[in-house]
C-alpha cells in the first residue's frame, strides 16, 4: 500500500472510532429527541416470535392485488414517451395544474361544491399534506384539537412541529361537540392559541366511526364562532360498503346539503394512497385558494415526484379510477364480512365491534381482557394486529381495552384464519397463558 494510501485509511479508522461512540442526543434537535424516545407504533412487539407465518392484520394498506399494474404502465409509457421536457425537470408551487384540474372535477361532481385547480395543492401523501400544513400554520406551543383516538401518525406530524394536542372524546357518531366546547372554552381562558381541529369526519381511523350530519353543523358553527380552521382528513371516504356516506365538511357525497362548508374555514386532505397504492405518494389539499397558495411558498422539497403525478394523471383520464374504486368498495366489503363473521363465531366472548360503513378498520373493543396481553399473545400464535393504546395521544387508552385490525391488505383466504388465531390469543389471556417476552 501507498504511503499516502496509508494515511488515508489511518484516517478513516481514527474516524470511525471517534464518531462511532457519538451521543446521539448531543447531535439531534429537541423535537428528535422526543421522538426518538417513541417506541415505534408499528415495532412488533419485544421478544415475542410467532409460532407459525404472520397472518398480517395491522397494516393500512390497499390490497396489492388490486393495484392496477398495466394501466400504470402504459400511463408511465405515455408520460415518458411524451414529448417535451416536463416530466423530468423540478415541478413548483401548487404542483401538476392538469391533475390539480382532474381533483377540481371530481369535488365538483361528487362533492357539489364546484371550485377550480386552485383550490387544490399536491402533496406526498397525505401525511405529507398533514405536514405541510402543519409546517405552514403551526408555531411551537399553538394547540390542536384531535379526536380521541386519532390515526397515530398524524400525531407524530403535530410533535414534529411541537403542537400543543388536545384531545376530545368520540363516539360512534365522531367528535363529542359539546367536550370540544367546553375544551375550546378552557384552553381560550388559559389564553391558549387554537390553529385547527383535526378530524377523520368518515370511516375513521382507527374506529371507523362517521361525524354524524348534526354534529358537522354544530362543529363547523363552533369552529366558525371561535376563529378556528378545520382540518378534514378524507383518507377513507370514497370507500364505502353500502349508501353514499355524507363526505366530507366540505363537500357532502351524498344525503342533503347541510352539514358542509363549501370548503370555507375547512381544509380538507386527500390521498390516493387507499384507493390507488400507498407507495405512489400523491395527495392533495383542498381549502380556499387564499390559503392554498401559502402552502405552495412553503414547500422546500423542489416539488413531488413529476413522473408520478403525470402517471396518475393519465391514468385518471378515461374515468378508470371510478370503475377501480367501485371494485375495491366491494372487494374490501367482502374482506370485512368475512372476518367480521368469523370473529363474532371464533372470539365473541372475548370481543365486540360495529360493522364499519366502509374504510380500513375493526376497532374490536376487549372484555375484561388487557389489549397489550392479547397483542403479544396474537403475535405469538401468528397474526398481527395492533394494540388500541397507540392511537391516543400519551398512549392513554383511556376509553377501554381495543385492539385495531386493518382487513384490505390481507389476502381473503387468510382472513378467518386470521380471526381464529385472535380467538385463540383472547382465550389464552382470558385463562392467564399470556406471550411473555423471552430473551
Ligand atoms: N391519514 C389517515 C387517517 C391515515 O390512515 C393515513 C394512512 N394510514 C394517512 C393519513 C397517511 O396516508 P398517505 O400519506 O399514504 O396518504
Amino acid at each position: 500500500m501507498s504511503e499516502k494510501n496509508n494515511t488515508q485509511s489511518q484516517l478513516r479508522n481514527q474516524l470511525r472510532k471517534k464518531w462511532a461512540g457519538r451521543d446521539l442526543s448531543e447531535v439531534v434537535n429537541d423535537v428528535t429527541l422526543q421522538l426518538m424516545d417513541d417506541t415505534g407504533d408499528w415495532d412488533p412487539p419485544l421478544g415475542i416470535t410467532p409460532k407459525r407465518e404472520l397472518i398480517r392484520l395491522a397494516i393500512g394498506i390497499p390490497d396489492s392485488q388490486t393495484v392496477p399494474k398495466e394501466e400504470f404502465l402504459s400511463a408511465t409509457a405515455e408520460t415518458i414517451t411524451r414529448p417535451g421536457e416536463a416530466a423530468f425537470i423540478y415541478g413548483f408551487g401548487a404542483g401538476y395544474a392538469r391533475l390539480r384540474a382532474q381533483l377540481a372535477e371530481r369535488y365538483s361532481r361528487d362533492r357539489g361544491i364546484a371550485v377550480d385547480k386552485d383550490w387544490f395543492q399536491l402533496t406526498n401523501g397525505s401525511a405529507g399534506a398533514i405536514d405541510l400544513i402543519c409546517r405552514t400554520l403551526i408555531n411551537p406551543g399553538d394547540v390542536i384539537i384531535a379526536e380521541s383516538p386519532t390515526y397515530m401518525g398524524t400525531l407524530r406530524n403535530f410533535r414534529g412541529v411541537q403542537a400543543e394536542i388536545a384531545s376530545v372524546p368520540m363516539d360512534e357518531d365522531g367528535m363529542l361537540i359539546d367536550e370540544l366546547s367546553s375544551l375550546v372554552g378552557d384552553l381560550k381562558s388559559q389564553g391558549k392559541r387554537i390553529k385547527f381541529i383535526y378530524t377523520i369526519s368518515t370511516f375513521q381511523n382507527p374506529t371507523g366511526a362517521t361525524l354524524s350530519e348534526s354534529r358537522r353543523q354544530a362543529l363547523l358553527q363552533l369552529a366558525a364562532d371561535h376563529n378556528i380552521l378545520i382540518l378534514d382528513d378524507d383518507a377513507y371516504g370514497e370507500l364505502y360498503f353500502g349508501n353514499k356516506p355524507l363526505g366530507t365538511l366540505s363537500g357532502a357525497l351524498s344525503g342533503t346539503l347541510s352539514g358542509m362548508s363549501g370548503g370555507h374555514g375547512v381544509l380538507t386532505v386527500g390521498t390516493f394512497s387507499k384507493t390507488l397504492a400507498t407507495g405512489l405518494r400523491i395527495g392533495w389539499i383542498h381549502g380556499e385558494p387564499e390559503l392554498v397558495s401559502l402552502f405552495g411558498q412553503m414547500r422546500f422539497a423542489m416539488g413531488l415526484n413529476q413522473i408520478m403525478v403525470r402517471m396518475v394523471s393519465n391514468y385518471m383520464s378515461d374515468g378508470v379510477l371510478d370503475k377501480h374504486t367501485a371494485y375495491i368498495r366491494g372487494l374490501y366489503y367482502k374482506k370485512m364480512t368475512i372476518l367480521a363473521d368469523a370473529l363474532e363465531q371464533r372470539a365473541s366472548k372475548h370481543l365486540y365491534f360495529s360493522r364499519p360503513g366502509g374504510g380500513f378498520y375493526l376497532w374490536v373493543g376487549l372484555n375484561n381482557l388487557n389489549e397489550d396481553d392479547v397483542w403479544r399473545t396474537a403475535w405469538e400464535e401468528g397474526v398481527a394486529v395492533t394494540p388500541g393504546k397507540n392511537f391516543f395521544v400519551d398512549r392513554s387508552g383511556e376509553n377501554g381495552e381495543h385492539i385495531r385490525i386493518a382487513y384490505p391488505w390481507t389476502p381473503i383466504e387468510q382472513l378467518e384464519e386470521g380471526a381464529r388465531r385472535i380467538g385463540i390469543a383472547c382465550e389464552r389471556v382470558a385463562v392467564g397463558d399470556v406471550a411473555l417476552p423471552r430473551g
